[in-house]
């Protein structure tokens, strides 16, 4: 679409998104309006239809279409509701088609099909409730039109035929609201089954993202957020730093307490390290009873004093483990090696210097924070 073109459409249908719906819609119903009015003229031309009635009606019709169009584009349809101001908009073009049809004549049978259109209007945003009152009412005015011209006109609208066409219409507006009920219902399936969707989908990344034992991250997770954090350092110039954890002789707290209790402790961990890092500090576990940390915007001194103030949280941390015949609170320590990200430096050559370190630590006897 060229500009000229969109700022045409932006200027019949304005900007909020929802209201450009309305107006497009109603825009659509007032091109029907405009087309059946062309029909009638065409009947007048032919000498089928009266003039001035037609001319009145005409004139009434899109007035009132206009009308509609004016009180969505002004926002005076969000007093309203139901917004879309759709009942009423096929209301009156039901009660307008039934006066068509007392002024078309011979040509009546025309305003069969286009009576159909607007009821097809509906089908899609009403509810079937609404559609089956719709179709109520156009066969209220239609059955009232027949009758009428019956009485006024009984040349033209012959009982026998005025009768045959009230059948056709009382078959064909069941049908509509039959078809308006399948399609809220496939409305509300498709409806839900989005809904299911999003939750599947959140919980599926929730579980690509975290470690299940202890609600952490992971450590696919922890890789593609060290690798962005590195990219936005490297960008505006930022420090950035990592540490490896490890728990110590966890080995023996398997072996003298049960692997269950080991679970235990590193779910406990985690917490205590949540509740004591900074909420832009990321934990992770990285395998086993090894956790990886990233700080983001830290300089290596700071992030030492980080780790070496949870090294204390862990070592005076007490878990109450199961009654056996050892069942005192366990307690437990850590090691850690703490880098900081070099320039140019890949995120494993970092890794790999902060293992080092935490090697280091091990060999110092452990409980130990140690910078690479
Ligand atoms: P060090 O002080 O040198 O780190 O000694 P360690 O015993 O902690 O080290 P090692 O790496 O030899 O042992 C780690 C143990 O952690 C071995 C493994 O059985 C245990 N482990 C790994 N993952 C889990 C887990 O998910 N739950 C439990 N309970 N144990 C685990
Ligand atoms: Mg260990
Ligand atoms: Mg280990």
């Amino acid at each position: 679409m060229n500009h000229r073109m969109e700022s045409l459409v932006d200027w019949l249908l304005g900007d909020d998104p929802r209201q450009r719906v309305r107006a497009a819609r109603c825009g659509l119903a007032c091109g029907l309006m405009l087309y059946s009015a062309a029909g009638m003229t065409y009947l007048v031309l032919m000498g089928m239809a009266p003039p001035w009635p037609v001319a009145a009606l005409v004139v009434v019709g899109l007035g009132g279409m206009a009308g509609f169009y004016a009180a969505i584009r002004s926002g005076a349809n969000l007093r309203c509701a139901d917004p879309s101001l759709t009942v009423p908009q096929m209301a009156f073009a039901l009660a307008i088609g039934a006066v068509a049809y007392m002024l078309a004549g011979r040509g009546r049978g025309a305003v069969f099909p286009i009576m159909m259109v607007i009821l097809m209007f509906g089908l899609y945003s009403l509810t079937p409730r609404q559609v089956r009152r719709l179709s109520l009412l156009a066969l209220l005015l239609f059955g009232s039109a027949m009758a009428l011209m019956v009485q006024l006109s009984p040349a033209i609208y012959r009982p026998e035929v005025e009768f045959a066409h009230f059948l056709v219409i009382a078959i064909m507006l069941p049908a509509v609201s039959m078809l308006a009920g399948q399609l809220s219902r496939l409305r509300d399936r498709l409806r839900s089954q989005k809904a299911e969707l999003q939750d599947a989908l959140a919980r599926i990344q929730e579980l690509a993202h975290r470690d299940e034992l202890t609600g952490l991250a992971n450590r696919r997770h922890m890789a593609a957020l060290i690798e962005a954090e590195r990219e936005r350092c490297e960008r505006l110039g930022g420090r950035l730093c990592l540490a490896v954890l490890d728990i110590d002789r966890f080995k023996r707290i398997n072996d003298t307490h049960g692997h269950p209790t080991g679970d235990r402790v590193l779910g406990a961990f985690a917490k205590e390290a949540q509740a004591a890092l900074r909420s832009t500090d990321v934990l992770a576990r990285w395998g086993g009873e090894e956790f990886m940390l990233l700080m983001p915007d830290t300089p290596i001194t700071a992030a030492r004093l980080s780790v070496e103030r949870l090294r204390t949280r862990v070592e005076a941390m007490r878990i109450e483990h199961g009654a056996g015949r050892d069942n005192a609170p366990l307690a437990f320590t850590l090691s850690a090696g703490v880098v900081e990200l070099q320039r140019g430096e890949r995120p494993v050559e970092a890794i790999a210097r902060a293992d080092r370190a935490l090697y280091q630590a091990k060999q110092q006897g452990r409980n130990k924070v140690v910078s690479g």
